[in-house]
């Protein structure tokens, strides 16, 4: 038994029929209070009359029309989330190429970079050891090694060749994600 009247939420509670726990003393109080019992059936009665109300359906673009005057604050990592959505192609064909494509151009280019830098240790260490009688010592064989990379010797030619292949590699990339960033956009639009 409640010993005061029911508040707004509880009538909404019994107008909704909810049936959770609690909801029993609401109903009994509503049984004694004559205030109450009529608050309720006045309530019902908007609810009803709201449910007979036919259901328009706006003109097509209506949301977009309204937004178009809206002006959204956006946070600055939802726009980058945004921003990262847009570069991912719509179509699932061009989302595997991109994927396919970022796939081949990491392994690509760690690939290259792993070996160049085997390589480039490979040449500093066979250069260091056929100056180590001259000259000692690290920094010899750094300065060795570099010149070997500056001038052509034919040792340093698969060493410029892979430096090559990586640098055109990187620029097919760049090149790709671009076209594929322009195309996502043109879908966009
Ligand atoms: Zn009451």
């Amino acid at each position: 038994m409640q010993h005061r009247h029911l508040l707004p939420q509880e009538l909404d509670l019994l107008v909704d029929g909810d049936v959770g726990f609690g909801v029993a003393p609401l109903r009994a109080h509503v049984e004694t209070c004559p205030e109450c019992a009529e608050r309720l059936d006045a309530l019902r009665a908007v609810v009803a009359q709201l449910d007979a109300v036919p259901h328009f359906t706006p003109r097509l673009g209506f949301a977009d029309r309204v937004m178009t005057d809206v002006q959204v604050i956006e946070p600055w990592h939802v726009a980058l989330a945004d921003t990262a959505r847009r570069l991912v192609p719509q179509s699932t064909g061009m989302r595997v190429l991109a994927a396919v494509g970022a796939g081949v151009v990491a392994t690509t280019v760690s690939g290259s970079a792993l070996w160049l830098a085997f390589r480039a240790d490979l040449l500093g260490w066979t250069t260091g050891v056929a100056l180590e009688q001259g000259a000692q010592g690290t920094w010899a064989a750094i300065g060795a090694s570099v010149r070997a990379l500056l001038t052509a010797q034919p040792d340093s030619g698969a060493l410029a060749l892979g430096a090559a292949v990586l640098t055109v590699t990187a620029l097919v990339a760049t090149l790709a994600f671009q076209r594929l960033a322009a195309a996502a956009r043109a879908n966009q639009g």
